[in-house]
Parts: structure tokens; C-alpha cells; sequence
């Protein structure tokens, strides 16, 4: 059987730290250990079984996690998914995803992410109301502005934030019997929660900054591995149509690049002269599926599989294994998804020649964002979307110029030249502090 993704995670891990290893001397050596040890596991997992009531009046349960992993570099940082394959093992993995995520990025946050195992498509608006809500009481004891900072992930929009800043509020305050709970004793509600809709508190450019970040990463990425070719002619092949592929879609074929193929869960479309994002997601509104005229249908599996320039799995865990990974044809995988390639996937490109952006650089993007909307909470002062922009593109660009950087020093992965300095920067932090 192959590995979970907390076991693909650790052993990302030791791999880096075996690299790592001799940039520390004498006693740092033992507390560099230290460090790695009790990263593998994550500080704490809240869990708890979520009642909720249906509209037809039964009650169901559903089985709920926050895993925070580290607070060394900031608080605990990282969305919250809904989806019926969540468990515990993968909230711990995207935990300590995040971890290194914000440390690659260098914003001031450590990692968490948290899940309820249950398909959102089945749950009317008011169920998904109640099912936020009953999250939002079981994590909050251990959430805050200075705590642990939650925010939308697979399934849950500005609107799930918007009920649980709410939730959140009313049950600081009955706990502290506050005898109006609206009149809430939580400090800062409004910044424990980010991805929220703008007029509640969010950030203008937080909607689209996952995929913008990634397009950014794209661009340098283009200027290294194709740099006489013009934009028309790199194709993209795009899987998952949620806010992640959607945006990344649509701003990659406004910048000139061809995307050719895009898949949702059903399935895919392919053209080789190009399609018109917006039109397919507009399409999408409409009929509930993606436009088949003038396309070719595709499986997501022939998806990853196509000879396209750059392949961007933007949806869930392991779609590259080492079943497929002999068959990508793609020049560089640029890793919108959390997680999308197992570590013997990754061994398999690598002797390939396909280079990984990974994950914990290529989607930084939202959680960057997510930093700028907090810290505008935090100063009761909104600023405009050019600013939310430049400071983003800005992140962005350096991120991926370190980890290339590293790449051209150290001959590594991309993969392992970003975790060289997301763990340095985590261990180093954990060392100061003396945590260990
Ligand atoms: N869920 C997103 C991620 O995986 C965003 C997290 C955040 O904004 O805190 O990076």
C-alpha cells in the first residue's frame, strides 16, 4: 500500500534534514535533531464529532480536526477543508505543509489546517451553515488572533469564514458569560479568521491570490526553462475548476499562455488551440458541467498525461504517483494543489527532468494574502487592491528566486531546494527560542 500523506510528509522531511544536518556544529547538531523529531508530528490535533441538524429535522454527525503543527516562526496558520476523504493523517500533513509554506514565504505565521469528513454537495446552505458553525464551537478554545488563524481550503468559501467569525464571537462570549454574547469578550474577531468576504472584514485580492501567486511563479518559472518562446505557444493543462485552478486559469490565458486543458471532478476538456476560461466557468454556472463543444473530452487521468509545456494540478493529494509519473509529458509541474506528488512520484520526474514547483511555494500566494488581510485587520485600516497586489507579486517573486537559486547551488529538486530553507528557517526559530 503506498504511504498516507503524513508519512509522504515525514519523509520529505528526513530528507531534507539529512542535507541540512552538517550546516549545524556542535551542540546546534543536537538541537537540530531535536527539532526534526518533533516536527514529524504535529504540536497538537483537536478533534471532536460535530452534531447537526438536518433540515429535515434528524441530527447527523461528522468527524472534525484542527491539527496545529507549529507556532515556532508565528501562530498556528492554515484553511479548513470539507471534503469525505478528509482524515486524520492528511489534516496533519497539510499542517505541516503550512509550516512550511508561511516559512518559505517568510511571513511571520507557523502551520495548521483543519477538516470535517463530509461532502459539502449533499448539505443545503442552511445545513452548511449549522455544520460551520458547530466547527467553529469545537476549535474555539484554541483559535485567536495570536493563536491559531483559520481560512477557507478545499470546499469552504468567504462566506463559511463569514458564520464562523460569527459563531466564534457569540461562543467567546458565553464562555466568558458575557450576558449579550454579541457584545462578545473576543479580541479582534474580525483577525482570527481570514479569507472572509470583503465587507466583512476580508481583503480585496484574497479571492484570486492563490491562483495570481501561482501565475507569478509561472512567469519566472518561463523565464528560466523557456525564454525564447513566446506566451501563445507554452500550452497549460489545468486539473481541479475550483477558486485555485479557476484563477490561475483565467489570469495565465489573460497573460497570452494557451490553456488547453482544464478538468473539474467529473472530468476534462482538451483543445489544442486554446480555451477561454471564463466561457468555460460561465458555461459551468449554467449547465452544471463543462462546455463539450468544439473540445475534446478527456479523463482527468489523460489530463496529467498530455504533451503540454507546464501541468497544474490545482485540486487534491497524490493525482501524480508512481503508477503515472512515467507517463507525464509535461516540461515542469507547477503544484497548485497541496500535496498532488507522492514522494516516489517526485523520485520518478526528477530522473525525468520535469521540474516541480512545489506546493508549498506555488500556492503560497493565498496564504500570503491571507497575512496581508489579517495585518489590516489587526490596523482597522482596508487597503486598496494595488497595493494587496504589488506586496503579493512581490513575495511571490522572491520565494521562487531563493528556491531557484538554491536549485542552480545545490542541484536539488525544487521541492528540496525550498524545504532547505523553509526547515533552516523553522529549526532555527525553534532553536532560539530554545524549544529545544
Ligand atoms: N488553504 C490555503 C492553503 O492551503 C490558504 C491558507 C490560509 O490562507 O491560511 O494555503
Amino acid at each position: 500500500m503506498s504511504m498516507n500523506p503524513h508519512q509522504q510528509a515525514i519523509k520529505q522531511l528526513e530528507k531534507v534534514a539529512g542535507l541540512l544536518r552538517s550546516e549545524y556544529h556542535d551542540e546546534d547538531t543536537a538541537r537540530f535533531d531535536a527539532a526534526i523529531e518533533r516536527l514529524k508530528e504535529p504540536d497538537r490535533v483537536i478533534e471532536g464529532q460535530l452534531e447537526v441538524e438536518m433540515d429535515d429535522g434528524r441530527s447527523e454527525t461528522f468527524q472534525a480536526y484542527r491539527a496545529q503543527h507549529n507556532n515556532a516562526r508565528g501562530p498556528y496558520k492554515g484553511g479548513i477543508r470539507f471534503h469525505p476523504d478528509v482524515s486524520k493523517e492528511e489534516v496533519k500533513a497539510l499542517s505541516t505543509w503550512m509550516t512550511w509554506k508561511c516559512a518559505v514565504t517568510g511571513i511571520p505565521y507557523g502551520g495548521g489546517k483543519g477538516g470535517v469528513v463530509v461532502d459539502p454537495k449533499k448539505l443545503s446552505q442552511n445545513e452548511l451553515q449549522r455544520l460551520s458553525r458547530a466547527y467553529a464551537r469545537l476549535i474555539t478554545p484554541y483559535i485567536g488572533p495570536q493563536v491559531d488563524i483559520p481560512a477557507p481550503d478545499v470546499n469552504t468559501t468567504p462566506q463559511t469564514m463569514a458564520w464562523m467569525v460569527e459563531e466564534y464571537q457569540q461562543e467567546v462570549g458565553r464562555q466568558a458569560k458575557v450576558v449579550d454574547s454579541s457584545h462578545s469578550a473576543a479580541e479582534n474577531p474580525l483577525a482570527t479568521f481570514t479569507g472572509k468576504p470583503v465587507t466583512l472584514g476580508g481583503s480585496e485580492g484574497r479571492e484570486e491570490a492563490t491562483g495570481l501567486g501561482g501565475v507569478v511563479v509561472m512567469e519566472k518559472l518561463v523565464e528560466q526553462l523557456f525564454p525564447t518562446k513566446e506566451k501563445k505557444q507554452i500550452t497549460v493543462a489545468i486539473q481541479g475548476f475550483g477558486n485555485v485552478g479557476y484563477w490561475f486559469a483565467y489570469l495565465a490565458h489573460q497573460k497570452g499562455y494557451s490553456v488547453v486543458a482544464i478538468s473539474d471532478s467529473r472530468g476534462g476538456i482538451y483543445a489544442p488551440q486554446g480555451l477561454d476560461p471564463e466561457y468555460v466557468l460561465n458555461y459551468k454556472k449554467e449547465h452544471g458541467s463543462l462546455p463539450s463543444d468544439g473540445v475534446q473530452e478527456i479523463s482527468n487521468a489523460e489530463l496529467l498525461e498530455l504533451a503540454v509545456d507546464l501541468l497544474v494540478p490545482s485540486a487534491l493529494e497524490g493525482v501524480i504517483d508512481k503508477e503515472n509519473a512515467h507517463r507525464i509529458q509535461a516540461k515542469a509541474v507547477i503544484e497548485m494543489a497541496n500535496g498532488p506528488t507522492t514522494s516516489e512520484a517526485d523520485e520518478v520526474l526528477a530522473a525525468r527532468n520535469v521540474f516541480v514547483v512545489p506546493d508549498v511555494l506555488a500556492n503560497a500566494g493565498g496564504v500570503s494574502t491571507s497575512y496581508f488581510e489579517w495585518v489590516q485587520n489587526l490596523q482597522g485600516y482596508s487597503w486598496p487592491l494595488q497595493e494587496v497586489t504589488t506586496r503579493l507579486k512581490k513575495i511571490m517573486e522572491t520565494a521562487f528566486t531563493e528556491m531557484w537559486q538554491m536549485h542552480q547551488k545545490t542541484g536539488q529538486t525544487g521541492r528540496v531546494s525550498a524545504y532547505m530553507t523553509a526547515v533552516q528557517r523553522v529549526v532555527d526559530a525553534m532553536i532560539m527560542r530554545g524549544q529545544v
